[in-house]
C-alpha cells in the first residue's frame, strides 16, 4: 500500500471519510473553506522560501497572496483572508531569510515502510540550525492544540523519521509551526523506539485499512467540517429531509409513512428511557424498604416483587493487572469480568493464583425481579 500522513490520519477519524478520499469523491465547496485558506498561506510560504539565492522580497510574498484572496468569493472565507494578512506579514518580517539556513521547501518524500508499504509525504521546509542539526517545519493556520499529545503527533514522527533516513543523522527535530499566532512553534525530537512504536502503530492501521470492506461511516466531532458530509451515509437522510421540507415534497406517502415510524420509534426509546430510570429508582427504594423490614417478597395487586440479597466478588482492576501476564489476559482486566477471569485462574501460576486472591474483596449487591401480572383486571393499572 501506499499511504500517506492524510490518508493514515483520515481513515482513523473515520473510514467512510477515508474512503471518499481514495475514491476522489465530489468535495462539497461550502466545507472547504478552512482547506483554501491554508492552501492560500502554504503557496505564499513556499514562494517566499523556495527560491533559493532569489528570495522574493516580502511585498511580492503579500501580492501574491492578495491575488489568492482576490479569488475567494465567499465571506465567510474572506474573513479567514484578512486575518491571515497580518499574521503572515508578522511572519514573514520575524523569520527572514537572511537570517535562516533554507534547506529544502515543499519536498517530496517517500519510504519503505517494511511488508511492502511505503509512506510519502510533502515536507514544507526544512531549516538547518546554527549547531549543523536539522529542524523540519510544518505550517499550521489552525488553533494551538495541546502540547502534551506532541510524542502521539504521527504526521511529525514519520517526517523525521523518513528525514533521518534520506539525511543518514539523528539530529533532527520537527515543528508545528502556528502561523496565526505569531509563528508559535510546538517541537518535539522522537527517540528511535519512539518512532519504532509509531511504525509499528502505522502498519497495524494499513493492516486494518486492507481488510476493511465496510468503510463505515463513524460520525465524530470533525463531521460538521467534513466535506463529504452531503454524500455520507449517516447524514444524507437529514440532508433529504432538508430538502423535502424547502421543495414541499413531504405530501410523499413513503416519506410521511416512514417520518412517522422514526417518529414514534424516538417517541417510544424515550419512553423506555424515561420507564427504566424511574424503574431503577422504584427497584432501589423497594429494595430498601425490602432490607430495612427484613423481607424478601412484597405483594401488590399487580403481582410479586422479591428481593435477594447476594454477595458478589469484586477484584480489585489496578492490583490485578499487575499479577496477569503481558498480553494475555489484560484485556480482561480493563474492567474486571469476574466470570472471565474465573475461567482464567486455571491458565495462570500457583503464585499469580495466590496474589489475585489475596486482593478480593466482596462486594454486595441486590437483584430484585418485578414480574407484572397481565391481565383484564389490571390492565387499566398498568397502561402509560
Ligand atoms: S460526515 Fe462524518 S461520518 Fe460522514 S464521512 Fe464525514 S466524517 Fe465520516
Amino acid at each position: 500500500m501506499r499511504v500517506s500522513y492524510t490518508k493514515l490520519d483520515t481513515y482513523k477519524q473515520c473510514p467512510r471519510k477515508y474512503k471518499f478520499y481514495i475514491d476522489k469523491a465530489p468535495q462539497d465547496p461550502s466545507r472547504t473553506m478552512a482547506l483554501r485558506f491554508g492552501t492560500a498561506v502554504h503557496k505564499a510560504l513556499e514562494f517566499a522560501y523556495a527560491k533559493r539565492y532569489k528570495y522574493p522580497p516580502k511585498e511580492k510574498v503579500m501580492a501574491l497572496y492578495r491575488t489568492l484572496m482576490s479569488e475567494e468569493t465567499n465571506p465567510e472565507v474572506l474573513k479567514l483572508f484578512e486575518k491571515g494578512e497580518s499574521a503572515l506579514e508578522a511572519y514573514l518580517d520575524k523569520n527572514e531569510v537572511a537570517h535562516m539556513r533554507i534547506v529544502e521547501v515543499e519536498k517530496k518524500f517517500s519510504m519503505e515502510l517494511g511488508g511492502g508499504h511505503q509512506i510519502e509525504g510533502i515536507i514544507d521546509r526544512l531549516d538547518m540550525l546554527p549547531d549543523g542539526s536539522f529542524e523540519i517545519l510544518d505550517y499550521k493556520t489552525g488553533q494551538i492544540p495541546n502540547a502534551e499529545n506532541l510524542g502521539q503527533n504521527w504526521q511529525i514522527a514519520i517526517y523525521q523519521f523518513a528525514k533521518q533516513r534520506a539525511l543518514q543523522t539523528h539530529r533532527i527535530k520537527a515543528s508545528l509551526v502556528y502561523v496565526m499566532f505569531d509563528g508559535h512553534k510546538l517541537t518535539y525530537q522522537f527517540g528511535k523506539d519512539e518512532l519504532a512504536r509509531v511504525r509499528n502503530d502505522i502498519l497495524s492501521l494499513i493492516a486494518k485499512i486492507e481488510a476493511d470492506t465496510v468503510f463505515a461511516p463513524r460520525v465524530n466531532v470533525f463531521c460538521g467540517t467534513c466535506a463529504y458530509q452531503p454524500i455520507c451515509p449517516a447524514w444524507t437522510h437529514k440532508y433529504n429531509v432538508k430538502k423535502q421540507v424547502l421543495t414541499g415534497k413531504t405530501k410523499d406517502p413513503v416519506v410521511v409513512d416512514i417520518q412517522a415510524k422514526i417518529d414514534r420509534l424516538l417517541s417510544l426509546s424515550a419512553s423506555i428511557k424515561r420507564l427504566e430510570d424511574e424503574t431503577k429508582q422504584l427497584k432501589e427504594v423497594v429494595a430498601l424498604f425490602s432490607r430495612e423490614n427484613n423481607m424478601t417478597r412484597l405483594f401488590s395487586d399487580l403481582g410479586t416483587v422479591s428481593v435477594s440479597f447476594q454477595k458478589k466478588r469484586a477484584y480489585d482492576a489496578a492490583r490485578l493487572a499487575e499479577v496477569l501476564r503481558e498480553n494475555l489476559l489484560r484485556k480482561i482486566v480493563k474492567t474486571v469480568d469476574t466470570k472471565k477471569l474465573e475461567k482464567a485462574l486455571p491458565y495462570l501460576s500457583e503464585e499469580e493464583r495466590r496474589q489475585i486472591e489475596s486482593f478480593i474483596t466482596e462486594k454486595e449487591s441486590t437483584a430484585i425481579s418485578v414480574r407484572p401480572r397481565v391481565d383484564d383486571e389490571n390492565q387499566d393499572l398498568l397502561d402509560l
